[in-house]
């Protein structure tokens, strides 16, 4: 009997790990929350490191597309201080994939999305409850009451994940404040400052960074260390003014220029080290398995936990699918420790009074060993 694998959520991880499963012949089903693709936007751009985003996509058959929609001009940043100094300015190689070339993340996962079976996707199912069944599997009851029934139930649903509860009682905790704004159409000196990839200004426990969309839109994002203040306190321009009162205005003309109202929200993050007791039937995948600080590897290490599950899967579906879900939790368990403690201190180095000295010397260290 075929056995019937149930992906929930539809993001980076989900659809990774359904598009590699499907090159190996194996079904699955997505149950994803939105209506549609196009239902939310997706957000800013990602870069994707070749030894795990670039290398799961290579295993799921899409390098060329991925080549001729990555920007690998994103990858310049440039780093400033308060006073609009430069300290950091990086630009890749032309025309390079060498490093880790920028993708929209909209522009990613239709890629993903184009690339699998129309009914591969059952938009507009969010799952409320997953029960397990008698005989094993899961039942998954779904938001107005549908339900379906599973063998194998892969948690992809994110940061709040509704799997995870069946596998770990992990808590997550508030690592950070981020304000979100969008300039879709920046003026000339804008857009200049920020040029074509990302730029983050540092100051003191505080940091005002933009990065350009493949739209030629600019993503504003301010990040704050954790406080317990309503979230409300952040909506407004002047609140975010006062904030960065006495930095270079060439700056602050980052926050001015956003279209609407700033969009502030908490960052979590899952315990480092975080692993559970093999259950059979289920696993976790992305967010859902390591929430880690957004410094640049949670898009990464989920499209590589597809990858690997889907190998593991591959290799030992019909004999015993059980030691193939073992043994991708076992390598991802060893893979994502390190990193997840290397981006806790990353997240902590980036708000420290001494931000700016510790970020040059990381740019530094990594321009080094980047080929
Ligand atoms: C500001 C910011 C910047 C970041 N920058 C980077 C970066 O530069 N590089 C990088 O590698 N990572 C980055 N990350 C981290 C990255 O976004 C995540 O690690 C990544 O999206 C995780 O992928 P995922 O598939 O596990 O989860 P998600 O992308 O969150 O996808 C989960 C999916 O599940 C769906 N879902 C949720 N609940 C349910 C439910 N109950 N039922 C059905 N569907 C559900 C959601 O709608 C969503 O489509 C950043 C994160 C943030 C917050």
């Amino acid at each position: 009997m075929t056995m019937r694998i149930a992906i929930a959520g539809g993001g980076l991880g989900g659809l990774t790990l359904a598009r590699i499963l499907h090159r190996h012949g194996i079904g699955a089903v997505v149950y994803e929350r939105e209506p549609s693709r196009s239902a939310r936007s997706q957000g800013g751009m990602l870069d994707l490191h070749p030894e795990s985003g670039q290398h799961a996509l290579a295993e799921a058959g899409l390098t060329a597309p991925f080549r001729s929609e990555a920007r690998p001009e994103g990858e310049e940043h440039r780093i400033l201080d308060p006073a609009g100094r430069t300290l950091v300015h990086h630009v890749p190689e032309p025309g390079s994939f060498a490093g880790r070339p920028e993708i929209d993340r909209r522009v990613l996962r239709d890629l993903l999305l184009d690339a699998l079976p129309g009914d591969a996707v059952a938009w507009d199912h969010r799952i409320v409850a997953a029960a397990p069944r008698p005989g094993g599997g899961f039942e998954l009851t779904f938001e107005g009451g549908r339900s379906a029934d599973c063998d194998l139930l892969v948690g992809a649903d994110g940061a709040r994940s509704a799997v995870r509860p069946l596998l770990t009682d992990a808590k997550l905790s508030p690592v950070a404040t981020l304000v979100e704004l969008t300039i879709g159409d920046p003026r000339p000196d804008v857009a200049g400052l920020v040029g074509p990839g990302n730029l983050w200004c540092m100051g003191v426990s505080r940091i005002l960074a933009a990065q350009r969309l493949g739209d030629g839109s600019i993503r504003v994002g301010i990040t704050l260390p954790a406080d317990d203040r309503d979230l409300d306190a952040y909506r407004g321009k002047r609140a975010l003014l006062e904030i960065f009162d006495g930095w270079d205005p060439r700056l602050t003309a980052l926050i001015q220029a956003g279209d609407g109202d700033p969009n502030p929200r908490r960052i979590d993050a899952m315990p480092t080290g975080t692993r559970w007791d093999h259950r059979p039937g289920i696993t976790l995948i992305g967010d859902a398995a390591h929430l880690m600080p957004p410094v640049g590897e949670g898009a990464n290490q989920a499209m590589l936990d597809g990858a690997s599950l889907a190998a593991s899967l591959a290799g030992a579906i019909a004999a015993d699918p059980d030691s193939a879900i073992r043994a991708y939790e076992e390598e991802m368990f060893a893979r994502i420790h390190p990193i997840a403690e290397m981006s806790a201190r990353i997240q902590a180095m980036m708000l420290s009074p001494t931000a700016a000295d510790d970020i040059v010397r990381f740019f530094s260290r990594r321009a080094a060993e980047v080929p």
